[in-house]
């Protein structure tokens, strides 16, 4: 069965002496390379021994997820370093190496990474779906340095704890203790912004991608190639970050896609409608609900607002707090420090004790979750809902099955079991932290790489995005996927 597989993408298959010699055809070997069933048909039979033999010295990276979808980002380079180890959060929680969880399952050891193997693990930034797996790997046997910024691994580690709680409350189990998130935390070094260094025969090099506070983009030089891994990107200055860092050209680019068929607002245009609508919510006698992400929108959302006078206090309300208190500190990719010390002066932090008070007067309340799926907001919802001088403002990308969502499309949002329409406005601005599609096509213009791999995007994104370089070898390859190159 398994020499069938292999017999689709080979001459001649023999068996001389107990081992299995394979001739092919150059390009027989990169599409047998670029099969996940077929190269893992051949680990099979080989069992790691002739598989350098049969293929030559090359490089292998295999795509734990993130291939043609968005979520659990983890590449695995040459079976030693792991590029991210993310999880992709939807209806069931999904891991690296196709392991799906849902309620009360028991999860898998993830077989096709062999942790206690791995080197050292580079983190891009601290979204769930780039670190989130961080524990679920501790757990089983990943014991190697996990390489990230400071801004990075102190908000990992605020989010994973985050994460470990809210699945205790919808009485979810989880993968991992926090035992493991402890761990990780001894594991994670946190190096400068632009720090580099060296671990076995790989030199790794960080810039700032200009996603959110502390996020990197990471180059490997390896066997006399560099290979560049985007992380998500932001090359656009944003009224918290810089914008990325100009970067070097490479051999191989790994560059994120998610806006890979679309185009941005430009920013000034929607930092005014957005503070336009706050101005005509508080000018109605409204209170204004500001949903953000606790990381970096939060922060931009709370600078931007200060850039006008409203008359009405602004709070912050949930772990947004604990991360803007992160960003004080690890301040070195902040476009400009003393803006978000001022705005954070003129807001105020509140938590439960002080909701039912402050909702009393009207107040613009910059709170979590983004998507409206949980957090304080919803005690705010609950409060203000049916007020319709109160405004809702959404300040990004809204899931399906999400409560944003399903207030944008329908008007109505499910409190406590109870789904009824709401008499608030609901507005949406897109504060995106990607680069747009003309943006990611100049940068990676600019970095000129031999071989593009297009990742972190949907199937239509990628497909759009890969149209624009016919000119160069490009892979966009599924999660599951082994490039051999
Ligand atoms: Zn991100
Ligand atoms: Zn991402």
């Amino acid at each position: 069965m398994h020499i069938r597989a292999i017999a689709r993408f080979a001459s001649i298959v023999f068996c001389f002496r107990r081992r299995i010699y394979v001739f092919c055809t150059k390009s027989q070997r990169a599409t047998l390379g670029s099969n996940g069933y077929a190269y893992t048909c051949l680990r099979k039979i080989f069992k790691h021994t002739l598989l350098s033999e049969f293929l030559g010295d090359t490089m292998k990276i295999e795509f734990h997820g993130a291939g043609q979808e968005v979520g659990r980002s983890c590449i695995e380079i040459n079976d030693e370093i792991l590029l991210d180890a993310g999880i992709k959060v939807g209806e069931i929680v999904e891991y690296p190496d196709n392991i799906a969880r849902k309620r009360d399952e028991y999860i898998d050891y993830p077989s096709r990474v062999d942790l206690p193997k791995i080197k050292a693990v580079f983190i891009s930034h601290a979204h769930l779906d780039h670190s989130g797996a961080l524990p679920l790997f501790d757990h089983f046997g990943l014991n190697c340095p996990i390489f990230c910024t400071e801004g990075t691994k102190e908000t990992t580690y605020i989010l994973l704890r985050d994460a470990l709680k809210i699945a205790g409350f919808k009485e979810r189990h989880v993968a991992y203790t926090a035992y493991d998130i402890e761990r990780i935390e001894m594991l994670m070094k946190s190096i400068s912004v632009h720090g580099e260094g060296t671990v076995g025969r790989y030199k790794y090099k960080f810039f700032d991608a200009g996603h959110i506070p502390g996020s990197s983009s990471i180059l490997l030089e390896f066997d006399g190639k560099k290979l560049l891994y985007t992380g998500d990107l932001n090359t656009i200055p944003t009224q918290l970050m810089k914008g990325t860092d100009i970067m070097p050209n490479v051999d191989i680019l790994i560059c994120e896609s998610t806006y890979g068929d679309r185009e941005h607002t430009p920013r000034v245009e929607t930092e005014e409608a957005f503070l336009d609508k706050v101005q005509e919510i508080v000018g109605r006698g409204g209170s204004v609900i500001i949903a953000v992400f606790a990381v970096g929108r939060a922060q931009e959302i709370l600078i931007l607002l200060n850039k006008r006078k409203f008359n009405v206090p602004i709070y912050l309300d949930g772990m947004a707090q604990r991360v803007t208190n992160v960003y004080m500190e690890a301040t070195s990719t902040l476009r400009d420090p003393e803006a978000l010390m001022k705005a954070i002066s003129n807001a105020r932090f509140v938590g439960r004790e002080n909701r039912r008070k402050i909702t009393k007067k009207q107040g613009i309340f910059v709170t979590t979750s983004g998507m409206v799926t949980g957090g304080p907001i919803i005690q705010y919802m609950d409060i203000l809902k049916d007020d319709p001088k109160t405004g809702l403002v959404l300040t990004g990308y809204q899931a399906e099955n999400s409560h944003g969502r399903q207030l944008l499309d329908t008007g109505r949002i499910t409190i406590k079991g109870k789904t009824s329409k709401v008499a608030c406005t609901v507005d949406c601005f897109d504060f995106s932290a990607h680069a747009g599609r003309k943006q990611l096509v100049n940068f990676i213009r600019h970095i000129d790489p031999n071989i593009l791999i297009l990742n972190h995007g949907n199937p239509n994104a990628i497909k759009s995005l890969a149209s624009e370089f016919k000119d160069r070898k490009v892979y966009t390859p599924k999660t599951g996927d082994i490039l051999q190159l």
